[in-house]
């Protein structure tokens, strides 16, 4: 495939597909019925929201969430009728506009429902779900399982419950370690789980019925799939990756992004030549040494100076010296026939290698949600259908 661009992201619809229909098999394993939430916050995780939202629409699904005002009022022109859950904090402000556009919003305290009811209209509620901090320290009311504690997080659901103009339609709460499996870590998850669903029934004896009661994101549904969640709000598994790399996953997921940029220049150096700022590298013996055009304002992060690698035709090369803002230099010595203008692979396959945002992720110490998160607005995406590249209005 040949693109003009320096730098670009390809974002596989066929890879997004399969995900989804992997992660609707596992859910569908639950004895439940749990709703497919796909969560596109943050411009589907770097992916690139509008045509992410516009497959994935296409596909069926009509639960979508998000992290701000802004996401969401962007999805609704994806979605005209299904849901949309903001995650997070909407200035209390935007109430009216909320009800207009039908969009969940998140409860995040006491505090935060009385502020966003004073800002409904008479006759146009806004609909909520609750947030309940059962472990993650986050958001949400504070539960717990002692007897004090538990009473005074339903006083608290009540004194929402009871404010006019906003309609609580569910309640949901988010796992801290929903992607560990040491016997610790599953013991605060299933505390999690009990505080959660345990509130949530005494709600529902107490206050009022409620549409939804959920739980899951990408670990806990390939971890924690008999949960009695009503929605499975999949992230990272939609896009491919991991929720924890060092763990193995029961379904089979194929990364939807890949990273490509080029060689612009080719040079033999002899041994001792320094290479880029800071003089951090120098050649230990004759090398051939090509410029890449991509660099850390791309979201390529600095930090795999000296220690990412990348492939080009096949063949795996070290990036030596420092990453620069919109180059580095890459040891193409082992590559044979190699010439400007080659296709550089950051993330993702050629010929037989690979390398996934989760292996740049071990390197930078982080995890893959932040790498293909960090790669920049200037980084265009190329929406690939059936293995060939989409155009704007090829989709509707
Ligand atoms: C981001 C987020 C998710 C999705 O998490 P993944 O690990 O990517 O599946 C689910 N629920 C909440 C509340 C979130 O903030």
């Amino acid at each position: 495939m040949q693109y003009r661009e320096r730098v670009w992201a390809e974002v596989s619809l066929d890879a997004l597909s399969l995900n989804v229909e992997n992660i609707k098999k596992k859910i569908a394993q639950a004895e439940e019925d749990i709703e497919y939430c796909a969560v596109v916050k943050a411009d589907a995780y770097g992916h690139g929201e509008e045509f992410i939202c516009r497959h994935l629409y296409e596909m069926g699904i009509r639960f979508y969430a998000v992290s701000s005002f802004e996401e969401a009022v962007r999805v609704r022109k994806w979605c005209p009728d299904g849901e949309i859950l903001i995650l997070g904090y909407t200035a209390p402000e935007c109430a009216p506009m909320l009800a207009e556009y039908q969009i969940i919003q998140t409860i995040v305290s006491v505090e935060y429902a009385k502020e966003l009811a004073k800002f409904v209209e008479v006759g146009f509620p806004v609909r909520c779900h609750i947030a309940l901090d059962t472990g993650m320290g986050r958001i949400g009311l504070r539960t717990g399982l002692e007897t004090d504690q538990k009473e005074h997080c339903i006083q608290e659901l009540k004194e929402i419950a009871h404010l006019d103009g906003l309609n609580i339609e569910g309640l949901f709460t988010h796992f801290a370690v929903a992607d560990e499996k040491d016997s610790d870590n599953i013991s605060y998850t299933i505390r999690q789980e009990t505080e959660f669903f345990g509130m949530a029934e005494l709600f529902k004896a107490e206050i009022a019925p409620l549409k939804q009661v959920h739980c899951m994101n990408s670990a806990a549904i390939l971890y924690r799939n008999q949960l009695p969640s009503t929605l499975a709000r999949a992230g990272i598994i939609m896009y491919g990756l991991k929720p924890n790399a060092n763990l193995e996953v029961p379904i089979p997921l194929t990364p939807v992004l890949s990273l490509r940029s080029r060689i612009s220049h080719i040079k033999t150096v002899p041994e001792g030549t320094c290479i880029s700022y800071g003089r951090t590298y120098t050649t230990p013996a004759e090398k051939r040494i090509a410029t890449v055009t991509i660099g850390y304002a791309d979201g390529y992060s600095r930090q795999l100076s000296n220690r990412g690698e990348v492939i080009v035709k096949g063949v795996r090369c070290p990036i030596v010296g420092r990453v620069c803002m919109d180059q580095m230099m890459i040891d193409v010595s082992a590559v044979p026939d190699v010439q400007t203008g080659d296709i550089v692979t950051l993330i993702g396959t050629d010929g037989n290698q690979t390398i996934t945002a989760d292996d740049i992720a071990q390197i930078c110490g982080t995890i893959g949600y932040e790498i293909v998160c960090n790669i920049s607005k200037r980084v265009p995406r190329i929406f690939l259908k059936d293995g060939r590249q989409i155009h704007e209005d090829s989709l509707i």
